[in-house]
């Protein structure tokens, strides 16, 4: 873990510190460090990052601030893409250097994460109590006809691992994992797990923004910072609600982006053991509309033919349709199937539209619709409900196609 001196675990890297006194730390913070106003709204445009932070840490620091009028302020004071906003400024901004897996900056996203989950009473379901579920990793260099490359490798499936050398085992990669118990005796055993990446790609190649400065910090806003939010709202939703007949494994995963480690790692460690687990649901990339399949509001599933998951949700009301684009091949393109290829119906709810920015420095805070992404988050709690509370899901003649071979 990675906190620095000053106990501020998210902002020491800020390339931009917020002076006391500005106009942001004004408008959420008095001077005993409480919000200021009874009711908040986080920045609607958060090009500083330390902005966004501030708004994200003003939601920390509710629960034990009191707002002048009398009342205590809570989330609840906070509309839902207010409450996304606020986190995902914390979780894209340029102080999480792009949330590499092996880098400090994931480790601070993490750790952010865990935060959050306490905060909502979630239980902790990793190593000793704590929310991260330490993944052994280890860095090591191929060459390649391009030179040298430099890849992370996991213990559980990395013949040579003992002979590596000790310098290159990081011990220091987590995925987040929390879990909310079913209530029903008859069901509990059985898990639904719900999970986003939180890992990008970091720091590389700068190019130059919309205003010509050269950017290198890959924020990840919309991948998968947009899905990963989106899980922690849905967790602090279900934990409000009702307890599920299921359980429901959170998992926020590392590594994603090098292979679906955080995800792999977790299969062969879970909270809930695998044949117990009916269900996975993803969420990948939910930060703007997808005019293919009706923009505003609407998402699609990847694999929705393959099970009968997508058929389900959409009869109880939810507004996911079969994916797009299946030249795409996404549904092989995300965790949901590394839970797949082990016969669980297992799916990402998303509307990527291709944008351009995927990928790119661009993908930025700005550009994500908060209240689209509210509207999705929505639609995602009731599909995790009806997962976790109605008929489990089960794979349609044919649907297993090209998982043998995956
Ligand atoms: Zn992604």
């Amino acid at each position: 873990m990675d906190v620095n001196p000053a106990g501020d675990q998210y902002v020491h890297y800020a390339h931009r510190p917020l002076a006391a006194g500005s106009r942001h730390h004004n408008r959420l913070m008095n001077s005993s460090g409480c919000p200021s106003t009874p009711r908040l709204r986080p920045p609607s445009s958060s090009r500083l990052a330390p902005c966004g932070i501030l708004a994200a840490a003003a939601i920390v620091a509710l629960s034990g601030c009191r707002g002048e009028d009398g009342p205590s302020l809570s989330d609840a004071d906070w509309t839902r893409a207010e409450r996304l906003e606020a986190l995902l400024s914390t979780l894209a901004a340029d102080s999480m250097e792009g949330r590499r897996t092996g880098t400090p900056g994931a480790h601070r996203a993490a750790d952010f994460l865990a935060s959050e989950l306490a905060r909502y009473g979630i239980e902790p379901a990793g190593n000793d109590g704590s929310y991260l579920q330490t993944v052994p990793m280890a860095r090591i260099t191929d060459e390649t006809s391009n030179g040298p490359r430099e890849r992370l490798v996991m213990e559980i499936d990395f013949d040579d691992w003992d002979e590596l050398p000790p310098e290159s085992i990081l011990m220091t990669e987590s995925n987040v994992i929390g879990v909310i118990r079913g209530s029903d005796p008859d069901v509990a055993n059985e898990a639904i797990v719900i999970g986003a990446h939180f890992d990008h790609v970091g720091i590389g190649t700068a190019v130059a923004d919309a205003a010509g400065v050269p950017d290198s910090i890959y924020n990840g806003a919309d991948d998968d910072g947009s899905g990963t939010v989106a899980i922690l709202e849905i967790a602090r939703d279900l934990i409000q609600g009702d307890a599920p007949r299921r359980t429901v494994v959170i998992l926020l995963s590392t590594g994603e982006e090098m292979g679906l480690l955080g995800t792999r790692y977790y299969i062969s460690r879970p909270v809930i053991p695998i044949h117990q687990t009916v269900a996975n649901l993803q969420i990948e990339m939910i930060g703007r509309p997808d005019d293919a399949v009706g923009g505003f509001g609407k998402a699609w599933l990847t694999g929705y033919e393959r099970t009968t998951m997508g058929d389900q949700l959409s009869a109880a009301g939810s507004p996911i349709v079969p994916d797009p684009r299946l030249e795409q091949n996404f549904f092989f393109r995300s965790d949901n199937i590394a839970f797949a290829v082990l016969g669980i119906p297992a799916h990402t709810l998303s509307s990527f539209g291709l944008h351009a920015d995927y990928h790119q420095p661009s993908d930025e805070i700005e550009l994500i619709d908060f209240d689209h992404m509210a509207a999705l988050v929505d639609a995602a709690v009731e599909a995790v409900r009806f997962l976790a509370n109605g008929p489990t899901p089960d794979w349609k003649e044919g649907g297993r196609e090209g998982l043998e071979t995956f």
